[in-house]
């Protein structure tokens, strides 16, 4: 069932304290990673949900810099569109946009290919977790400004203290919440 996966997801996934910095409560993914059937039952459920809720809308799947890219080539690959990455500044060839963003336990300038999505296309960003929001906050800007359209941001961990959420703007799904 859908609540015991989300169980069986949610025990793989571990807390570090003071990680990167002091004062913050680190969620790692990456021992959900460990281990296929949890990586599976990951990407099942966020299909299940993207299936559902915009059908075949969908022409690109956006990944965030750098667990964003994990979840986003798997899902671009199940569903036979698109994967494009929003990385950190000085990472990507070409013409690039860039925007300023700032997250629970820094900064970056984060940069997009210009010719990566095409306007009018509809995108799905995907990244590990939502802490403040700025991160996807200025993801969504830049996506915005190619034209196209966001058509909602899907995160495994949802942080609700934070209300990161709020500073979103579009719709975001996340798999789990603490
Ligand atoms: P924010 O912009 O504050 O929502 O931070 C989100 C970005 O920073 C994501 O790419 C996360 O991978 C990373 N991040 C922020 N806070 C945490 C945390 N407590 N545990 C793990 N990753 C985090």
């Amino acid at each position: 069932t859908v609540s015991k996966d989300l169980d069986y997801i949610k025990s793989k996934i571990t807390k570090h304290e003071n990680f990167p910095k002091e004062g913050v409560l680190f969620y790692d993914i990456f021992p959900a990673l460990r281990d296929s059937k949890c990586l599976d039952m990951i990407i099942t459920r966020l299909l299940s949900h993207i299936y559902d809720e915009f059908g075949n809308k969908v022409d690109v799947i956006c990944g965030l810099d750098s667990r964003g890219f994990l979840f986003g080539t798997v899902l671009s690959l199940r569903m036979g569109i698109a994967f494009v990455p929003i990385r950190k500044k000085g990472k990507l060839p070409g013409k690039c946009i860039s925007l300023k963003s700032t997250k629970e336990y820094g900064s970056d300038v984060l940069e997009i290919q210009s010719d990566a999505i095409l306007p009018g296309q509809s995108v799905i960003l995907v990244d590990d977790l939502l802490a403040t929001g700025g991160t996807l906050n200025s993801s969504v800007q830049l996506i915005q400004f190619l034209n196209a359209t966001v058509l909602e941001c899907i995160v495994i961990i949802e942080l609700l203290q934070l209300k990161g959420r709020d500073k979103v703007p579009s719709s975001v799904f996340s798999l789990l919440s603490f």
